[in-house]
């Protein structure tokens, strides 16, 4: 229900209808009133029509009915107390559980771990949905599963790995396996050599590298053909990172934040917890796609007996990044690194100096067969009287495999489970059902999600019984950074009730709701929901270091989750699921002659290499 809250000694009043009605129901009941066929059926107050009553009754029933109205308008100055004190309850123990006994960072621990990395169709994945689900039963939810779906590519699971610079001097290189690439042929000891596929500097501002025509790409792949075979080949120029560029804020200041939260479309801001700014290039007549060019050299490696390949990690301070194999099939290229900045960078030095650079590599990794097919792990506390009606909550659970992967996203499905553990734990038996719902395939492009919601709810255009009942799918998926503000696929009366809901939270960062009507697939799983004209809600974030330290990095470990933080984008979140599962209306959607148009065209599903996700 919307609310009325009491909060740092201020009340705000937003009664609701419903919540008015309910009052009622309690409050009359003495007396007969039944607010729910809003008729009176005391029977001293059943004659309505004063003038067939003789004077006595007349005046009696007048006298019967001002104490009636007397105890209507008590109770009306009653209700907002009694609302506010039960709002106030309900939110301080809410607070109080998620602040005192939460079990937010015991999740991430056994997510990161002892089952991190969880890249999706690995057995750690698989065991770290099975711990999950086991742990929601514990917590006394009443049904849990993994739920498959079909992920039709072989799980890949990196063993172990040595590279080494033997000569000039003798070091240990840092990097990562690409995903889905195969192992060396046992230890493999060989030259560098150094290849830059030729590309051209567009006239933009900023410029970017353009790709090579066919032509180019063909001549500049037959000029080099006789210097790679047997060889290790570094791919690429090392990149040069500015150190005296300013870091981007970790936190997004407070008035920044209710300008992008604000109630009135007309004075909000654009932006948020921004992605890292990418202009896409203008292509050349004729140029060839990054896609197309990286195909080519995979085979080109591969037909010309090429032992490894290495690319550069474009980041600082031994950070690395490492997706997949576009094709998910090892047979398609050559045993593949990513590596960090600073050895590539030295070893590139080293060769265009005339110095014969020699390494090694013992790369070791294999498939797993039963990976075709991944499943969505799902954890439910059944409603009551609503009990068909289904409010969502959830993150990716899969991850990639350079790290145990906490900031994405093992954090988001402890933070959603934990929401859900919070009114469990103090007692709210929901109206609604509750569904958390952690997803695998995310990372590969909202592979889960998708599915899931084309098995149970279908689409807007073509939708299955369980489309018409949904009430919500909250998303989290942006690292450690507190939460900050949802959107809400829907009309602005959605974002209205998801407002007043985290209104007494406030002093947790959380600024306000607001609503958005894009139905194209996007960064994350909330858009699988929206895209079948879905009520997905993003909880944006402060950004801390996501995207330019932890994001698919390395460097994505348990350390770099902020348990303040996320204890207080559970208890929001918590706060604001409560609202959804207990309100008498449905949470406002689209209606259908409102509803927008899918994109004009499928949205592409593009491959992780040319699109990463967060
Ligand atoms: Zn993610």
């Amino acid at each position: 229900m919307a609310g009325l809250f009491y909060w740092n000694g201020e009340i705000v009043f937003h009664p609701s209808p419903s919540t008015v009605r309910h009052f009622f129901d309690l409050v009359f009941v003495g007396v007969g009133y039944n607010g729910r066929d809003q008729s009176f059926t005391y029977s001293k107050l059943k004659y309505r029509n004063h003038a067939s009553l003789p004077p006595k009754r007349v005046i009696r029933s007048m006298k019967l009915s001002r104490t009636v109205v007397a105890l209507f308008l008590l109770q009306v100055l009653l209700l907002p107390m009694v609302a506010v004190a039960q709002t106030a309850d309900i939110n301080a123990q809410i607070r109080k559980e998620g602040m005192e006994n939460s079990k937010i960072m015991h999740t991430l621990h056994v997510f990161t771990d002892l089952y991190g990395p969880r890249l999706t169709g690995s057995p750690n994945h698989v065991n770290a949905a099975k711990w999950g689900t086991e742990e929601m039963k514990r917590w006394g939810f009443d049904h849990v599963a993994l739920e498959p779906w079909e992920f039709n590519h072989p799980g890949w699971v990196n063993d172990r790995n040595t590279g080494l610079m033997i000569s000039p001097v003798a070091d240990t290189l840092t990097f990562e396996v690409l995903a889905w690439t195969p192992s060396t042929k046992g230890v493999v000891t060989a030259d560098a050599v150094h290849i830059v596929i030729p590309t051209t500097l567009s006239s933009t501002t900023p410029p970017v590298q353009q790709q090579p025509t066919q032509e180019e790409l063909t001549a500049y792949l037959n000029s080099v053909k006789s210097q790679v075979q047997g060889k290790i080949v570094l791919v690429g120029k090392p990149s040069s990172i500015d150190q005296s560029r300013e870091p981007s804020p970790k936190r997004i200041p407070d008035e920044d934040n209710a300008k992008r939260y604000d109630p009135d479309p007309a004075k909000r801001t654009a932006g948020g917890p921004g992605r890292p700014n990418q202009t896409p290039p203008t292509p050349r007549p004729n140029a060839l796609t990054g896609a197309q060019v990286g195909e080519q050299v995979d085979k080109f490696l591969l037909d010309s007996g090429a032992l490894v390949r290495i690319n550069e990690s474009q980041l600082d301070r031994g950070a690395v990044r490492a997706f997949n194999n576009r094709t998910f099939d090892i047979t398609k290229v050559i045993p593949t690194v990513v590596m960090r900045n600073e050895d590539f960078g030295r070893i590139s030095r080293l060769l265009a100096d005339g110095t014969p650079v020699r390494l090694e590599f013992d790369l070791r990794s294999h498939l797993v067969p039963e990976g075709t097919t991944s499943y969505n792990m799902i954890g439910e506390i059944w409603g009551s009287d609503k009990k068909d009606e289904v409010v969502m909550l959830g993150g990716h659970l899969d991850s990639w495999h350079s790290a145990t992967g906490a900031t994405d996203n093992a954090i988001g499905c402890a933070t959603m489970m934990e929401a859900a553990r919070i009114l469990k734990a103090i007692g709210v038996k929901p109206r609604r059902t509750i569904r958390v719902a952690c997803w695998s395939g995310e990372e590969q492009g909202l592979l889960g999600s998708q599915a899931y919601v084309a098995q149970h709810f279908g689409t807007f255009e073509s939708p299955k019984p369980e489309w018409a009942k949904f009430n919500g799918y909250f998303n989290i998926d942006s690292g450690t950074g507190r939460a900050r503000g949802m959107n809400v696929f829907g009309p602005p009366e959605a974002a209205t009730v998801l407002r007043d809901a985290v209104q007494p939270f406030s002093d947790l960062g959380i600024a306000g709701a607001i609503n958005s009507s894009g139905r194209g697939l996007g960064g994350t799983d909330s858009t699988s929901f929206n895209a079948a004209g879905l009520p997905g809600i993003g909880v944006s974030q402060d950004p801390i270091e996501y995207f330019n330290v932890t994001w698919h990095t390395n460097l994505d470990t348990y350390e770099r989750i902020i348990e303040g933080d996320v204890k207080a984008s559970a208890v929001s979140i918590a706060a604001a699921l409560y609202q959804l599962v207990m309100r008498d209306e449905m949470l406002p959607r689209f209606k259908t002659e409102d509803m927008p148009k899918p994109p004009p065209t499928p949205t592409p599903t593009p491959t992780p290499a040319a699109s990463p996700r967060p």
